[in-house]
């Protein structure tokens, strides 16, 4: 097998299903030999952005989150349209070229309502990527108005939406049904992607792992991935996390992931999907030293500083980073830091005097 991913060739589902017994280094040097076929810049990028969870007002109440209002961690709350404007103005001060917005599935939360909240913003700053909208999100909008998928992601790219987050959790049907039965299906997932690349959008592909899944889920899960990319180009990275289970349904049944684990999933990831050209080093859930570590794993993106995240905050988890910061585990790494857009394009180049 490691010949053939030295030689770039596409692995099956079952030599990835083998590659559970590789040891970290094998697995290190291979994502590494893969990822250098898809970007040999050796820059690695990040985003100035800001998270806005604008409520925690959610239906969906999923088993392995800590931040709707009923898991009881973070009180119910819902953002006004002018305090989600105020934080916008607010970032694009702070030098922030990308917002984006999660928040739950309820009924107060309707299509309209997101075109008029992002007509606005995007009134006041053309240039801000607008980063909207889980699957999820897009799906209740669309089934809320009694329209299709396409043409609610229609309407939302006409207010001025330019990209969805992948937000996938575990593509797996059996998983979904147990732990987040109230989101968007596997079929529903890929047809929001599907829909987005015909009409000229862009996503990201995500992972959340550790929920009490086999390795063959994940491996399922990758393979979604990689099969939607084929038939449509529509992600621009990856991105993978662990789950955090505290304060979830799942606290306790679950062994948290650690590192090691984390950092093996990603090489895997690297190597499985030979289509994606990004693969970010998730440091939210992580920190900043795991991240700086996966840089060695086949990663070359670090993402966003996602100022004021909550949903993994509201698990205990509180890792927070700056540009500088960004821009330090970057070059600690050995490689060179690029501040980029919401496309992955380059916006600023840092030499080690400047960073
Ligand atoms: S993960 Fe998202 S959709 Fe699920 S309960 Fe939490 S906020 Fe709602």
């Amino acid at each position: 097998m490691e010949k053939k991913i030295f030689s770039a060739e596409r692995i099956g589902a079952d030599e990835a299903l083998a590659m559970e017994g590789m040891g970290l280094f094998a697995l290190a040097r291979a994502a590494n030999e893969r990822m250098l076929r898809l970007d040999s810049s050796g820059e690695v990028g990040y985003i100035v952005n800001r998270m806005i969870n604008y409520s925690n007002i959610c239906k969906a109440q999923c088993k392995f989150c800590a931040y709707h209002a009923k898991a009881g961690r973070v009180a119910p709350f819902r953002m006004s349209d002018d305090e989600i404007f105020a934080l916008c103005a607010d970032a694009v001060g702070r030098g922030g070229v990308q917002i984006m917005l999660q928040g739950g599935l309820h009924r107060d939360f309707t299509l309209p309502w997101a075109e008029n909240l992002i007509r606005r913003v995007k009134t006041a700053f053309p240039k801000l990527w607008l980063h909207a909208f889980s699957p999820s999100e897009i799906v209740w909008f669309a089934r809320e108005e009694n329209i299709s998928v396409e043409k609610c992601l229609e309407r939302l790219q006409n207010a001025g939406m330019d990209s969805v987050p992948g937000a996938a959790d575990l593509l797996v049907p059996e998983i979904r049904r147990e732990l987040c039965g109230n989101k968007c299906t596997v079929e529903e997932w890929t047809g929001v992607m599907r829909a987005l690349r015909k009409l000229g959008m862009y996503s990201s592909a995500t992972m959340t792992f550790g929920m009490g899944e086999s390795f063959r889920d994940r491996i399922e899960h990758l393979d979604v991935v990689r099969r939607v990319q084929d038939e449509t180009g529509v992600f621009k990275a990856f991105i993978a996390w662990p789950v955090s289970p505290e304060n979830t349904q799942i606290e306790g049944k679950v062994d948290r992931v650690g590192a090691p684990e984390f950092l093996k999933m990603l090489s895997i990831a690297r190597i499985y999907l030979d289509n994606i050209k990004y693969i970010q080093s998730g440091w939210l859930t992580e920190g900043l030293k795991v991240a700086e570590i996966a840089l060695g794993f086949g990663a070359n993106d670090v993402g966003g500083v996602l100022m004021d995240e909550m949903v993994v905050r509201a698990a205990g988890i509180d890792n927070r980073a700056t540009p500088s910061n960004m821009r330090r585990v970057i070059l600690n790494a050995g490689k060179t830091p690029r501040e980029r857009g919401g496309l992955y394009e380059t916006i600023k180049i840092f030499n080690r005097e400047e960073a």
